[in-house]
């Protein structure tokens, strides 16, 4: 039913935004990274959004009690479940038409995706070149759109993406094929480069991270793919900006849109290990950061300046925490985290007195 308070749809400016629970990044993508135990199907994803000093974690419908068990060490309570949202999905910014047509296009994707012919290095997929592009451009508007991660596409560069898809996508895939030869000229002006870590490690090691600062290219982590993507073909021959040492496995031979397939860089094992790693260091410092600022900022409201020994413990003690706090859930809760500081200051209030 037609509700006058729903704002326009982002993609086709034109329909009311009735569709709830959008994926802002595709569920088959991040699957693997998400669902409970690797198992199949939506509603079974754990996830952890790190933001600010805590992570958020959120429990699909279908999550067994013995798993949330496992990640808490505990029950949720009444409040975790009013406030149990999907990190990934939002409601309200597309209409039903505009869900379908890119519905359409992730299915394609995901399909043709998975036929591949491997190369050393390399695999080339049965994905046309144009859909391919849509399908990440998709990605880095619908991300930038709900400003997920903090990323958010330049004005112009927000227009151009939204205006492509909108001419190019249907809801009938042969019409979006024979589209992208129509708009071929549009369709080149943008360029990527996708890495993709076949290595079939632990899925937790894996993650989605936006650095909202990197804008030549835009530099997204999405599980087991890396992008990255140009909005002029000259970036792509300016200086690399250093993302985790996957920047160093861009080069012209897996740049795309080609003229056939999409072609997708393997990322070593030695390379995806050593990003990881500094991934998790960024993070961490970053987490470390905040919460000293905010440590400080909640002292101010009664002393002068926490003093620097107090800070220094509750810092170290919260690392601690991090690395090897008894369950996930508990390593990086904000509870948590409260405790650790109330005990680090009744201690040294009985110390003074
Ligand atoms: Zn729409």
């Amino acid at each position: 039913m037609y509700n006058p308070n729903l704002p326009s749809c982002t993609l086709c400016t034109k329909n009311p935004a009735d569709k709830s629970g959008s994926h802002i990044i595709p569920h088959f993508l991040i699957k693997s990274m998400v669902n409970e135990n690797n198992s199949k199907g939506r509603d079974k994803e754990i996830s952890h959004l790190i933001g600010g000093i805590a992570a958020n974690t959120f429990f699909g419908r279908q999550v067994t009690p013995e798993s949330i068990d496992e990640v808490l060490g505990r029950d949720l309570t009444d409040e975790e479940l009013e406030h149990n949202i999907n990190h990934y999905v939002k409601d309200n910014f597309l209409c039903t038409a505009c869900e379908k047509r890119l519905s359409v296009l992730e299915s394609y994707y995901a399909e043709n995706e998975s036929k591949i012919t491997d190369y050393q290095d390399c695999q080339i997929n049965q994905v046309n070149s144009g859909m391919a592009l849509l399908f990440w451009a998709s990605i880095l508007w619908r991300i930038s759109i709900t400003n997920f991660g903090g990323l958010k596409l330049v004005p112009k560069e927000k227009d151009k993406l939204r205006r492509l898809l909108d001419l190019v996508l249907n809801e009938d895939i042969e019409q979006i094929l024979q589209n992208i030869q129509k708009h071929r000229d549009l369709i080149s002006i943008f360029n990527y480069v996708v890495l993709i870590d076949s290595a079939d490690t632990d899925p937790t090691s894996f993650f989605v991270f936006i650095n909202p600062f990197q804008r030549r290219p835009y530099s997204i982590v999405l599980n087991k793919h890396v992008l990255f993507f140009y909005f002029k073909k000259s970036h792509f021959h300016q200086l690399e900006q250093d993302f985790f040492g996957y920047e160093k496995l861009i080069n012209s031979h897996y740049l795309n849109p080609t003229d056939s397939t999409e072609i997708v860089c393997k990322i070593p094992l030695t390379i995806s290990e050593k990003a990881k790693t500094e991934l998790l260091a960024f993070k961490s410092s970053k987490m470390i950061s905040q919460l000293q600022i905010q440590l400080n900022n909640a002292f101010r409201q009664n002393f002068p300046e926490i003093p620097h020994n107090i800070l220094f413990e509750i810092t170290s003690e919260i690392i601690t925490e991090y690395i090897m706090g008894e369950t996930i859930g508990q390593r990086y809760s904000a509870n948590r985290f409260n405790a650790i500081i109330m005990d680090v200051f009744l201690k040294h209030i009985g110390q003074n007195q």
